[in-house]
């Protein structure tokens, strides 16, 4: 292959779906503490049993296909892909090889498209859990379902394949198909370089958006320093000490013997299946950014509000309600997105109706000058673990700003008991009047703007 770039990096992600059964039996696909729970003949392989097709994975397959942009197979097939190891009961891995759901797709990531090789569905093996003297086995996992996503070798630098499967992960959120709380992305991660005439080195199963990029750029500087030294290989990554290293030469698709799965009948994917399964798609992202940059938003901001689907149509909704365009995007970009950012709020909560509605009412509270910032803060800590009536906490605690109150006798009062701070004031430093403000909310417990007091105190001192 000829590649333009200095470093050429291809990604093979695997996406766990949230699919409420395992991809060929009734089984739950659910974590459970208790090991071996969530097993029947099927996915543990059993002789004699047979494996049944679970359509919620094909939909969910489907939606990301087209998510993607990929073109979409005429017909499901799966292959059998043969392999010994602990964690596969079967000794083979039901997959997609000849024929994936999907192929030919893209990402706009900065307005680079990137594009995608193919997209397909298998099932995930169990886990293998090592312990000091012995290593146990959980079939719990074991056929769950994943699909796996494979890009183009078009990504030029850690940096950017981060950027990557962070768009994957936005687009992955809208649709709906991934446990954005619990939910792990692992991925095979390809590097070459231009120095060692793109000799093809992958590192195997890195999970998480941190650990991939470090596994990157280690890999990248081990390869630049010592070109020569450089061989085709599989290479593992250790997490703790940010370092890859040697695990075996890579087998080639030959090794596994791939055959084409005789007890699941291939079937066409209709126009009628593919329009079922969108017909519940939203707006997707890049279409949100391009309507929320129309309307004035900055488009830094606009990809901001737009990285999390639920607070998208929470701002939305917000706006339609009357909330002013300007506000709600403040609001939901310093009070909401970083919240969850610091995990203060779960993706779940996002999606709990009372919390939708009362986020509203908070908003409107605040847009309508009623509660002051401090209080806007409070509300939110309690609300986003409690399905608290925001309107009525506010009451309750006396934190809606009164507006019969007498300001000035209050702030007098405080200017009496400050005087360093109005003599600093009166000697130009500005600042010695937010110690006074400070005073005053105190004994208003919020129930005040701090900028109404600000003023009403330089109106008293003249
Ligand atoms: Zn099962």
């Amino acid at each position: 292959m000829n590649f333009e770039t200095d470093i050429v990096i291809g990604l093979e992600i695997h996406v766990g779906l949230n699919t409420k059964s395992k991809l060929f039996c009734s089984c739950p696909n659910a974590k459970s503490d208790e090991p071996n729970v969530n097993v029947c003949p099927v996915c543990l392989g059993h002789p004699g049993s047979r494996p049944t097709m679970n359509k919620e994975v094909l939909f969910s397959a489907i939606k990301l296909a087209k998510a993607l942009n990929f073109s979409i197979a005429p017909r499901l097939i799966f292959s059998r892909k043969t392999y010994f190891y602990p964690d596969l009961v079967k000794n083979f891995q039901i997959t997609q090889f000849e024929e994936p759901i999907g192929s030919e797709g893209f990402i706009i990531i900065n307005d680079r498209k990137i594009g995608l090789e193919r997209v397909h569905i298998e099932e995930d093996p169990g886990a293998l859990i090592h312990k000091s003297d012995s290593v146990l086995m959980d079939y719990n996992r074991s056929g769950t379902p994943l699909c796996e996503i494979v890009t183009k070798p078009e990504l030029t630098s850690a940096k950017e394949a981060r950027e990557f499967i962070k768009k994957l992960l936005v687009l992955i959120d809208y649709i709906n198909i991934f446990d954005q709380d619990n939910g792990i992305v692992k991925a095979d991660l390809n590097i070459s370089i231009k120095e060692t005439n793109y000799r093809r080195v992958e590192i195997k199963g890195v999970s998480g958006l941190k650990d991939i990029e470090n596994a990157l750029n280690y890999e990248i500087s081990r390869q630049q320093e010592n070109p020569n030294e450089v061989v085709q290989e599989t290479r593992g990554y250790d997490s703790e000490n940010r370092i890859t290293f040697t695990q075996r030469s890579k087998e080639d698709a030959e090794d596994y013997g791939y055959i084409y799965e005789p007890d699941l009948v291939p079937r066409d994917i209709t126009e009628d299946m593919v329009s079922f399964a969108t017909s519940t798609m939203p707006v997707m992202v890049d279409e949100r950014i391009n309507n929320y940059v129309e309307k004035g938003m900055k488009y830094e901001d606009a990809q901001i509000i737009t990285s999390i689907k639920d607070v998208s149509d929470l701002f939305e909704r917000s706006v339609s309600l009357g909330i002013e365009f300007d506000f709600a995007m403040k609001f939901f970009k310093r009070d909401i997105i970083s919240r969850i950012n610091d995990k203060q709020i779960e993706y779940s909560r996002l999606k709990n109706e009372t919390f939708e509605k009362e986020i509203v009412a908070l908003l409107k509270l605040f847009s309508e000058r009623k509660i002051n910032n401090l209080s806007v803060k409070n509300i939110l800590d309690k609300l986003s673990t409690e399905d608290i009536d925001v309107v009525k906490y506010a009451n309750d605690n006396k934190l809606i700003i009164e507006t019969n109150i007498d300001l000035e006798s209050v702030c007098k009062e405080m200017i009496a008991k400050s005087e360093q701070a109005v003599l600093d004031y009166r000697s130009g430093k500005e600042n010695a009047l937010n110690f006074i403000v400070g005073q005053v909310m105190k004994v208003m417990k919020g129930a005040v703007m701090p900028d109404d007091v600000k003023n009403k105190i330089k109106e008293i001192l003249g």
